[in-house]
């Protein structure tokens, strides 16, 4: 089967993310910077991006926190650095539809977007805690990946993408949440974004195997999740770890 490569790129970088968020009820008050990633896939002759970052500072300004997106950090320039401009793009996976994942879908005219069917339904009307997060209309807004709406293709539960790359169901950040299982030279690497948004989620601490995120829609969902992962993958990539970019290219 196709072997493929998984580069991470950096959409912007909250200044002062809450540790706690991450890794739930761990590292109160610790602040640190956080990097919004965009995973690209590329294959022989396909390109596909999971997630498409957040924002420029202004809005975060105004509808979140503090970011910094300098503007080699906006996801056309990342994706240029790597040889692939934007009409390249034929398939986007939204893992889900909080305002930093898929900010930027309508900047690919040409791609498909796969989202959860669960993951829709949930983000038109959002328990009160979540608005914001998917800038839902309670909050006065319209979620940015409306404009795209026309090029979204619905799925429902675990789907083979293209030969070597299926999108697996992994709830409990969100309820439709999916990440993305990739055939590499390495095995199987899946791009878990916000359901393990540090590796520290995934390696754990002394208390817990696997440590949940402490946005989540359901903790019951999440540690069933935790266990069709170990079934599944071989390595897993971030949402929101620095140490990502300690290698440019994965695996
Ligand atoms: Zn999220």
């Amino acid at each position: 089967m196709e072997e493929f490569t998984i580069h991470p790129i950096k959409t912007g970088e909250f200044l002062a993310a809450e540790k706690s968020n991450f890794t739930y009820q761990q590292g109160c008050g610790e602040k640190f910077v956080s990097p919004i990633i965009m995973y690209c896939i590329k294959g022989r002759d396909k390109v596909i991006l999971v997630d498409t970052g957040g924002s420029d500072e202004a809005w975060a300004a105004i509808h979140h926190h503090g970011l910094r997106r300098t503007p080699d950090m906006h996801p056309l320039e990342g994706l240029r650095k790597i040889g692939v401009e934007a009409k390249d793009v034929e398939i986007i996976v939204n893992t889900h539809l909080h305002w930093d994942h898929c900010f930027n879908n309508e900047l690919f005219p040409n791609a498909r977007i796969y989202v959860q069917k669960r993951e829709m339904e949930y983000a038109v009307h959002p328990l009160p805690v979540h608005c914001v997060y998917y800038e839902s209309h309670q909050v006065g807004l319209t979620p940015r990946w409306m404009r795209a709406y026309h090029r979204i293709t619905v799925v429902e539960g675990d789907h083979d993408l293209i030969p070597g790359v299926k999108l697996v169901t992994l709830p409990g950040h969100t309820p439709g949440f999916q990440g993305v299982l990739v055939n590499t030279s390495r095995g199987r690497g899946l791009v878990a974004s916000d359901c393990q948004a540090l590796f520290e989620n995934w390696e754990g601490n002394a208390q817990y195997d696997h440590i949940p995120s402490g946005i989540h829609y359901s903790l019951e969902d999440y540690f069933a999740t935790f266990k069709k992962m170990e079934k599944i993958c071989d390595f897993i990539l971030p949402g929101h770890d620095p140490k990502v970019f300690d290698q440019e290219v994965y695996p």
